[in-house]
């Protein structure tokens, strides 16, 4: 059974919270980088939106 909410600790085997950064047991950390995926994410948004503002400003600039 594999509880999707969260996963185990490749360092104590121990399962952890999916939000942890770090084992709350044996301290491993995690090396997926919450912040990095957020500044990727909104980066991404900025992407996609950019357009958008570019029409805006031809439309009503
Ligand atoms: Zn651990």
């Amino acid at each position: 059974m594999e509880d999707s909410t969260g996963r185990e600790c490749p360092s104590c085997a121990l399962p952890v919270d999916a939000d942890a950064e770090e084992c709350p047991y044996c301290g491993y950390e995690f090396p997926t980088s919450r912040s990095s995926v957020k500044i990727v994410a909104i980066v991404m948004a900025l992407l996609l939106l950019w357009p958008v503002f570019e029409l805006l400003r031809y439309l009503f600039g």
